[in-house]
């Protein structure tokens, strides 16, 4: 039942391996745009092709090779460039994140929508969940849609996304991983921002079992394991 309720398409882009998803609901054929950057005229071609009509853009994190914009020197197309498509997607970040947005990927505050943790997005018969999982960035989000979860540059199939930026907090990494990613179900579905693995998609489960990062008891070992204590 769940597995038809929910329409999920993964597509993979750009230099980076990222992954850029298209989520939403069969019935009515609305969808959101997670992350889409690099390569939006994919993006566009999947929508004609599949009959979709987008309602919002979701973006997991400030980061360029996610939300577009430029980094070293490039400019990465991203959610401003869908704007100039007559696609006039509003574009959902935390609030913390917003500031950045503007600045990052030229959005003027009237294009975002700032979300906190908690927020739910209702997307015909679907519910889009916002959870904050902070540490790779202030404002990281991740999206759980049913039994899928989309899991931006928090946590990875084998690994989690890294602490060492500008922005990143450690010690929030192991209690988003631990306190709030960890505690789904076990069948809670993975979809990572990035294709650094050997498959496109896991489990909760199957990360609790096999995932160093999420197997920590305590946050002194996480820290001691990441070289900050
Ligand atoms: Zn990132």
């Amino acid at each position: 039942m769940a597995q038809s309720s929910v329409y999920l398409k993964q597509l993979q882009l750009g230099p980076m391996e990222n992954f850029v998803y298209v989520v939403g609901d069969p019935q009515s054929r609305k969808v959101v745009l997670i992350d889409p950057a690099w390569d939006i005229d994919a993006v566009v071609n999947l929508l004609e092709t599949e009959e979709l009509t987008p309602v919002a853009t979701l973006v997991t994190h400030f980061h360029p090779d996610h939300l577009g914009g430029n980094l070293f020197g490039h400019h990465i197309a991203g959610a401003a460039e869908l704007l100039e498509r007559n696609l006039p997607l509003k574009v959902y970040l935390h609030k913390t994140e917003v500031s950045y947005a503007q600045r990052i990927a030229g959005l003027s505050r009237s294009d975002i929508v700032a979300t906190e943790g908690g927020d739910i997005l209702q997307l015909g018969s679907l519910e889009i969940r916002f959870l904050h999982t902070p540490g790779h960035t202030p404002g990281s989000q991740c999206f759980l849609v049913e039994n899928r979860l989309i899991s931006g540059d928090t946590l990875f199939i084998g690994s989690c996304g890294r602490v060492d930026l500008p922005g990143s907090d450690p010690a929030q990494m192991y209690d988003s991983l631990v306190n709030k990613l960890a505690r789904l179900p076990d069948d809670t579905e993975l979809y990572p921002g990035h294709n650094y693995a050997s498959r496109q998609s896991s489990t909760i489960g199957q990360e609790k079992r096999t995932n160093l990062y999420l197997r920590f008891q305590r946050l002194e070992d996480f820290l001691r394991f990441m070289g900050y204590a």
